[in-house]
């Protein structure tokens, strides 16, 4: 019998450097921010094996410059809409300018709100409100062929809200930012230490653990540990916090456990 790969999500980078990750369903394929340079974005596809020509869409989840810096030039090159928030979009043409120093516009916009369902192709796309500071900020849910991916980083914390759209997830990509220790220790100014650690800044491996231990359904085949900080973490460090608060409950440890990393793609998951 032939059993079709229906989902698969590609992460081509994840952290303050820049994200971008690659989620396709049989039909239709959507890159989620473009926090690195366009030649970067296309250059990491390529080592995929996925052909850019077939990107439907980028979509946006905050204007902080790891996760647009490359936006514009690279929905130009590829000919697709972008579709992010109102508040977002604004924010974002506040500070754009391209390499003369003008203000840029990104020529085709689709708009959506938070809370709003919409689809692209056969991918329901299901935007949430994030606690962090920018000032629309998202995660998403996409579903396709029976499912259900998340993907939720940059959050100071696991507010009911989200716990709720991130049930049910095959494939649950999240954040596990910082270590508390090292963070604390680390050579961050204290006022930057503050944000990071505050309401609207970044989840900690702990934060992660707690939601894993308290009120994680479970349900992902796979776990992607995503937008861990290089100066406050250490890969080893997530992963064991993580598997420690897996560990916990039995039933979870069907969960495959994988880390996204900065400066190289993390094997495609497929469903
Ligand atoms: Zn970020
Ligand atoms: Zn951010």
């Amino acid at each position: 019998m032939l059993t079709r790969m229906a989902v698969s999500v590609t992460v081509l980078a994840s952290g303050s450097k820049g994200n971008c990750t690659l989620v396709s369903s049989s039909t239709t394929r959507l890159l989620i921010d473009a926090g690195l340079s366009c030649r970067e974005v296309l250059r990491r596809l390529a080592s995929c094996g996925e052909d850019h020509g077939t990107i439907d869409a980028v979509l946006i989840t905050h204007e902080h410059s790891d996760h647009v810096a490359g936006i514009r030039v690279l929905a130009r090159r590829l000919k697709v809409p972008v579709y992010i928030s109102g508040p977002t979009y604004q924010e974002y043409q506040r500070f754009a300018r391209d390499a003369d120093g003008n203000k840029v516009e990104i020529e085709r916009r689709e708009q959506f709100s938070p809370g709003h369902s919409f689809h692209i192709g056969d991918i329901a796309v299901t935007p949430f409100t994030i606690p962090h500071d920018a000032v629309d900020p998202v995660g998403f849910t996409f579903r396709a062929d029976g499912i259900k991916v998340g993907i939720c980083t940059d959050l100071g914390y696991m507010p009911p809200s989200v716990r709720h759209h991130l049930r049910g997830c095959d494939v649950l990509m999240i954040e596990s930012n910082h270590d508390l220790e090292q963070l604390r220790n680390g050579p961050y100014p204290w006022s930057v230490k503050q944000r990071v650690m505050s309401r609207v800044g970044h989840l900690s491996n702990d934060a992660l653990a707690d939601f894993l231990t308290s009120d994680y359904d479970g349900q992902a085949e796979f776990l992607i540990l995503a937008h861990l900080s290089e100066q406050n973490n250490h890969p080893e460090i997530a992963r064991m916090t993580a598997e420690r608060a897996l560990g916990n409950q039995r039933s979870l440890l069907h969960n495959q456990l994988m880390l996204a990393a900065q400066h190289e793609p993390l094997a495609a998951v497929r469903l």
